[in-house]
């Protein structure tokens, strides 16, 4: 492939670069490419949402139609056993507001990159970003590898970080990010043959964390332990027969599990931690979506402030780009701390909610604040 010039270069293909590339097509004429080094195939976690994320997809111009029928499964509520076993019903832990759904990610995540192909954006999978500089106009070179097309560089005015919580681009720029927790989230899709299923959440917190399942269309279900990364390998609960042997150690989750076949051997085993890049003075980058800010999948947020970060980053971009000024883009850095500090208030408070083993690691952890 020839090297390419371009405005904006998006790393990462997730719901944060796809829909600040949405931003930017459909506010300025900027040439916008998104690279992801993935297949665009694989495993995608995190799929509660807030009816709030319509109105980022109209803020996008995206209409929800557009999207397959099986993508989004309303919800019924969520009955959670936290603090107590006596049941609560929340809409979410950190909010009351509004009908809630079940995405399908895939089908999620691929139609948002379709609509970035159609605006006239270039989404590129499959594609290794091997080094990048940046001159003294601040303008940056990345050397890329692409599985079919071979080796090629990219000029772009700015660089965008979307690579989730690996946070690859701000890594590898140096900025420096800090972990909240290590959570990770150890889980499984699962298939249903009998009967209707309970369309409810249900949230479960045991001695060793939390466990979370929810219906997703098909009669299928995700289901995940929540734990610390350290007491995940020290029980070796990314093992099957460990997982499941957790699980029957529950009250109500095991129940509510009850007849529903794995429909892969394996479990997978995700970063869930809560995490944020500190305030960087980086010129002509921003990040966005996860690799910006990553939190704990018990407050619903991920999939929210991907798409709201995205706009909002965009917007900014769009901003600077027009007037060559980065004072928007300093903004944009500033709230996100603002909102990441407020959400680990947040945090501590619904994790204080549960006093039931004051002495066991993960909760102590949460009480003390010692990570
Ligand atoms: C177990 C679990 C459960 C969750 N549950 C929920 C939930 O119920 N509700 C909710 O709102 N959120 C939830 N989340 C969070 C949610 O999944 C994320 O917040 C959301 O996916 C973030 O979107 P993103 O686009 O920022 O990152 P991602 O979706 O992670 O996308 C990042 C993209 O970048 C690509 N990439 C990575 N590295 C590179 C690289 N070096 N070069 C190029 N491309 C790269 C990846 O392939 C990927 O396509 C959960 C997370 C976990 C782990």
């Amino acid at each position: 492939m020839d090297d390419q010039e371009v405005d904006v270069l998006i790393i990462g293909a997730g719901p944060a670069g796809a829909a600040c590339a949405l931003g930017l097509l459909r506010y300025s004429d900027c040439r916008v490419w998104v690279l992801d080094n993935g297949d665009l195939q694989q495993v995608r976690v995190g799929e509660h949402v807030s009816s709030s994320i319509f109105d980022f997809l109209d803020y996008l111009k995206v209409d929800k139609r557009q999207f397959d029928d099986q993508c989004f499964t309303a919800n019924y509520g969520k009955t959670s056993y936290w603090g107590s076993d006596i049941p609560s019903q929340h809409d979410s832990l950190f909010t009351t507001a509004g009908t809630s759904y079940q995405l399908k990610r895939e089908l999620f995540d691929l139609e948002l990159l379709k609509q970035v192909a159609d605006a006239g954006g270039h989404v590129l999978p499959r594609s290794q970003c091997l080094s990048v500089e940046q001159n003294d106009q601040q303008e940056w070179t990345v050397d890329i590898e692409h599985e079919r097309f071979g080796a090629f560089q990219i000029n772009a005015q700015y660089l965008v970080d979307a690579s989730g919580r690996k946070a690859f681009m701000s890594r590898r720029l140096g900025i420096p990010r800090r972990n909240d927790d290590r959570l990770m989230g150890v889980g499984t899709f699962l298939q249903f043959n009998d009967g209707p299923l309970n369309h409810d959440q249900l949230i479960e917190t045991t001695e060793l964390g939390w466990w979370y399942t929810a219906t997703l269309s098909d009669n299928t279900a995700v289901a995940t332990f929540f734990s610390d990364a350290d007491i995940i390998s020290r029980d070796q609960l990314q093992k099957p027969e460990n997982w499941n042997q957790c699980l029957q150690q529950t009250k109500h989750m095991r129940k509510r599990l009850q007849g529903s076949q794995t429909t892969t051997p394996n479990l997978w085993v995700k970063d869930a931690s809560s995490q944020v890049n500190d305030l960087h003075q980086r010129s002509h980058f921003i990040a966005i979506g996860d690799a910006a800010a990553a939190f704990d999948p018990v407050s619903s947020m991920g999939l929210g402030f991907a798409l709201s970060s995205a706009c909002v980053g965009a917007k900014a971009l769009q901003a600077t780009l027009a007037n060559g000024n980065e004072e928007s883009l300093a903004v944009y850095d500033k709230d996100i701390q603002n909102n990441f500090t407020q959400y680990q208030t947040n945090k501590r408070q619904v994790y204080g909610q549960e006093q039931r083993w004051p002495s066991a690691t993960f909760w102590q952890r949460r009480q003390d604040n010692v990570l």
